[in-house]
């Protein structure tokens, strides 16, 4: 890799999905890291909820990593610090809601005081290294969202994070478009962007045209209201206790997550003025048109708070005919069904259920077409560099930049290493990239045997053979079997077919294989193999353990 003293740009994470975002910048051989977030697992993960960007690439470039920034708080962009800190032992740049989100995040880890978090102030100009960098504030779905400009003396690259342009949002700053054509106006390279709603043709929406739309379903509600929507969205918990004020009804949180959210967002000077929340136990003192639930579970997880009033499984809540439930939040895609069979439980017990498709009840947090285009327009780079995408966002993203006038495109995938100056800008080279899995505690590679035991297991399933012989192959017991998901009720007699050609088979095989446990061990996995596959068409994980009761004869 010849990178010599250019100013390179490499993606690990979020460059060919939506999530698990990292980017990194690298200069005179020094590296700087914007984000480093996790993704939701995958259907050809069994029992894997959280991915991560393999980081070995900077890894091993350890001593000249000069530090991660934090573009906002969500989980995509902060939620494998967690997890993948101690390998990289970093010093982290955040603004101060961001921060502080990840210090409560932090603090179930064993490393919490090793870690140096440096808050940046909104708006804030420091250097790190040959990086100058500017916070921009943009507007999101969480509180101090920034685009960061980076100055360097090859060139500055605006990295946009997550942004949507909302000139009235409810909560922060609004989005700082003179920032952004103030650097326009000194010169930019490139602009790397969310790509998330290259698809989109209409403007996002602003947070603030929501609060009629809940006026309205709320006066036609007689029994409770349940808002539901993601916990870090602190502006849209507030828009629903303003609406809950407006109508005269109590605010109550129900979710750990949210109310984790409240003490972050009150600790970086959010939400203070709302009054306090009423506490889930009082609940059922209070008439239930003086009630507004904002509730954890809006993606139809099972143990949201959603769900569970809906299954009867919250002692002081319960939904009834009367009540409405309004989803304020978009459906994350692989989440269709879950959210289904909520929205079927809820229809069950009466309860209406309002949409995004029914109603204005949720504004997308990220840039469609109209505003990326209001983006190009003030920083005007010579590349545009699309990421927060699959490979679909960012091919149709590239399409619209060279729509848009902008003189270059360049299309990455993880692992690109784009060399941005001197010379035309263009991808030399391809780095190590991949996934890891959050496995219970433990990180593991998605390719690692793990995960490749588990879905042979999950989709083809196990049969365990224990043989006790003596040294000449006689058996000292019946074959023992042990099998998981591969056989009904009603077909547990292939068991002891499966014994039958065991014992056949003891006595068909040579002196040589029966004396050796590793030969014995191969071939009677391939006489299984071979039964299961013709007889049953299956094709399960198979383990044979051969215990001699007297010791291996030697050859
Ligand atoms: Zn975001
Ligand atoms: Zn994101």
């Amino acid at each position: 890799m010849k990178i010599g003293n250019g100013l390179v740009f490499v993606p690990l994470g979020g460059a060919e999905e939506i999530g698990m975002n990292l980017n990194l910048y690298g200069l005179e051989k020094k590296w700087l890291m914007i984000d480093l977030g996790v993704a939701f697992g995958e259907d050809r993960l069994p029992g894997i909820d959280t991915i991560m960007p393999d980081p070995q690439f900077i890894v091993d470039h350890r001593e000249d990593l000069l530090g991660l920034v934090l573009t906002h708080g969500h989980e995509d962009h902060l939620g494998a610090v967690k997890y993948l800190w101690p390998r990289l032992r970093c010093p982290i740049y955040a603004t101060p809601f961001t921060a502080e989100l990840l210090h409560s995040k932090l603090s179930e880890t064993n490393f919490r005081d090793e870690v140096g978090v440096t808050k940046v102030s909104l708006g804030e100009r420091f250097s790190i290294g040959p990086f100058d960098l500017e916070f921009i504030t943009t507007t999101h779905s969480i509180p101090e969202p920034n685009a960061i400009a980076l100055r360097t003396k090859l060139g500055t690259v605006v990295h946009t994070g997550d942004f949507k342009i909302d000139r009235q949002p409810i909560i922060g700053e609004t989005f700082d478009s003179g920032a952004l054509s103030r650097i326009g106006d000194e010169g930019v390279l490139a602009v790397v962007c969310d790509s998330t709603n290259v698809f989109e043709e209409k403007e996002s929406g602003s947070e603030s045209l929501l609060g009629d739309t809940f006026d309205k379903i709320i006066a036609e509600t007689e029994g409770i209201v349940g808002v539901t929507t993601f916990a870090s969205n602190v502006a849209r918990i507030q828009t629903a206790v303003e609406a809950a004020i407006r109508s005269d009804r109590h605010a109550v949180l129900i979710g750990r997550s949210l109310v984790r959210t409240v003490q972050v967002a009150r600790a970086a000077g959010y939400l203070n003025e709302l009054p306090d929340f009423i506490s889930e136990k009082d609940v059922g003192l209070l008439p239930r048109d003086k009630v507004l639930l904002i509730c954890t579970g809006s993606q139809g997880e099972p143990r949201g708070a959603l769900s569970r009033i809906s299954y009867g499984q919250n002692r002081n809540i319960e939904f009834k005919s009367g009540d409405t439930i309004i989803f304020s939040s978009k459906i994350i895609p692989g989440n269709e069904k879950a959210i289904g069979r909520l929205q079927n439980q809820l229809s069950v017990l009466g309860v209406d259920v309002v949409t995004e498709r029914d109603a204005l009840v949720h504004v997308s947090g990220h840039p469609s077409r109209v505003e990326l285009a209001e983006m190009y327009a003030l920083t005007r780079p010579e590349v545009a560099i699309p990421v927060h995408g699959e490979r679909r966002h960012i091919a149709e993203h590239a399409k619209l930049a060279k729509k848009l006038q902008i003189p270059q495109a360049i299309e990455v995938n993880n692992g690109s290493l784009v060399l941005l100056a001197p010379g035309k800008a263009r991808v030399i080279d391809e780095v190590q990239s991949g996934k890891l899995a959050l496995n219970g505690s433990q990180v593991v590679s998605v390719d690692s045997t793990l995960i490749k035991e588990r879905k042979k297991l999950m989709h083809e399933g196990l049969i365990s053979l224990t043989l006790l012989v003596d040294s000449t192959g006689d058996l000292k017991k019946a074959p023992n079997f042990i099998t998981r998901g591969v056989l009904d009720d009603t077909n547990m007699d292939a068991i002891k077919d499966l014994a039958v050609i065991v014992i056949d088979s003891l006595e068909e095989f040579p002196q040589k294989i029966i004396e050796c446990d590793d030969l014995l061990v191969k071939e009677m996995k391939r006489v299984l193999r071979k039964v299961m596959r013709n007889k049953w068409g299956s094709k399960p994980e198979i383990i044979v353990e051969v215990m001699r009761i007297e010791e291996c004869s030697k050859k």
